[in-house]
């Protein structure tokens, strides 16, 4: 088969094939840009696969990078892009479960297929557009099914990422997971405890984020893979309630909208201690836990001058869709014209800084200190005081005499 129309991506990135080529060696386009093309999805990276070695395929082309020599894999850079480039491979010794101990280089696109995990993505596409197809991806596309390349189980025990990657297509192209594969997958996730939690991670997160993301979530229950993810240990009931929380159609917009909705639905005490589990960042840890927060909070309260300066628009907004999806009552209105009426956003934007108190009046860095530069915050997010010199000034004046 041919794909009739080769997308710009690809039509661009022509030439470095034909440059292989013209050195003696095949190249192919291959991997999830191929799937995509075919489905008519918008397309990530376009990735290469070629019978050149690393070293070889350095040679044809004048600018290089090395990224992942051990694996076979060359950056090429071109004046319109970059592209990768990865000498086909197989990857046959895998001893613990995670990374291939070696890295056999081929010169066959058919052994480089038969490793990549799943039907779907073990297409390769030739420069005149044509589809090579050996493990029936074509038909798999058709009926919406996810299936492994090969003998599931034994894709699985050599790599138990892809169990991951499973729930996460499933997720991201809503296939269902044929019946061998899945088996295998509950057969084998017990091997995901010895997958890097950052590498699971990413396929989860993905997976949340997904229009499909119901469907993965259906599947990684149903497998009961969620007992080898940490702190998910038989957490069956909470995450089948985060499933039927929202409506139908509902989306998550980012990451941590995802998982601040996940922590509150698995009854989360210590959200902190759940996301350095899975090894996220200090920076997503504190947008999860204030997420969790407005959420916790918006089911007592409307939100206040003070919640809306504390925690920005963008995060109230971010819990009033979730709100909005579990049928509850949303305040965008409010939120807007708060927001609007703040004279500050930030204590940064005071006019009086700490240094201009304590010179004031003789105060040294303390309880106190720290107490009335609050005071001060408070009253301008309130509307209380207005943010100059000379009331700010009155107003501790005040503060002080009564303390
Ligand atoms: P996405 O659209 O999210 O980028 P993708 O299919 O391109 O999805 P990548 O993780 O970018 O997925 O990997 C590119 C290709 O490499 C895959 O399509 C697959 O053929 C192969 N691949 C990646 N990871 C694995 C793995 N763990 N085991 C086997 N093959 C893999
Ligand atoms: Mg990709």
């Amino acid at each position: 088969m041919r794909l009739h129309n080769l997308p710009s991506e690809f039509q661009e990135a022509l030439p470095i094939l034909e440059k292989i080529k013209q050195a003696g060696f095949e190249a192919y386009f291959v991997g999830g840009s191929v799937r995509d093309a075919i489905l008519g999805r918008p397309i990530h990276d376009v990735d290469i696969a070629s019978s050149s070695y690393p070293e070889e395929t350095k040679a044809i082309f004048p600018r290089t990078i090395d990224v992942g020599i051990e694996h076979g894999t060359v950056l090429v850079l071109e004046d319109h892009g970059e592209y990768e480039i990865t000498t086909f491979r197989t990857e046959d010794v895998y001893v613990d479960y995670r990374r291939p101990s070696q890295v056999a280089f081929v010169r066959s696109l058919e052994e480089d297929l038969k490793r990549r995990d799943f039907t779907v993505n073990a297409f390769a596409l030739d420069e005149e557009a044509r589809i090579i197809d050996k493990f029936d991806g074509l038909r798999d596309l058709e009926t919406k099914t996810l299936r492994a390349v090969g003998t599931a189980t034994e894709r699985f025990n050599e790599d138990a990422l892809r169990i991951m990657r499973g729930f996460r297509f499933a997720a991201s192209l809503e296939f269902s997971i044929e019946e061998a594969t899945f088996e295998a997958m509950k057969e084998t996730a017990p091997l995901l405890e010895k997958i890097s939690v950052e590498r699971i991670f990413i396929e989860f997160d993905k997976l949340l984020l997904a229009k499909g993301w119901r469907r993965g979530m259906e599947a990684l229950i149903a497998s009961k893979a969620y007992d080898y993810l940490p702190d998910l240990k038989r957490k069956e009931e909470q995450l089948t309630a985060f499933l039927a929380s929202l409506t139908e159609d509902f989306v998550f917009q980012t990451s941590e909208q995802a998982w601040a909705m996940l922590i509150v639905y698995l009854e989360m005490k210590d959200a902190k201690s759940f996301l350095k589990h899975w090894k996220t960042s200090n920076d997503f840890q504190r947008t999860v836990i204030k997420l969790v927060e407005i959420y916790h909070l918006r089911k007592q309260h409307s939100v206040t001058k003070q919640t809306c300066y504390r925690y920005g628009k963008e995060l109230l907004y971010l819990v009033e869709e979730v709100r909005q999806a579990q049928g509850l009552a949303v305040e965008y209105g409010l939120i807007d014209a708060i927001d609007e009426a703040l004279t500050i956003h930030d204590k940064h934007e005071i006019v009086v800084k700490g240094g201009d108190v304590m010179a004031a009046f003789q105060l040294k860095p303390g309880p106190l200190l720290g107490r009335l530069l609050n005071a001060v915050e408070a009253a301008i997010v309130e509307g209380d005081l207005v943010n100059e010199v000379a009331p700010i000034m009155a107003f501790l004046k005040e503060k002080i005499e009564n303390e």
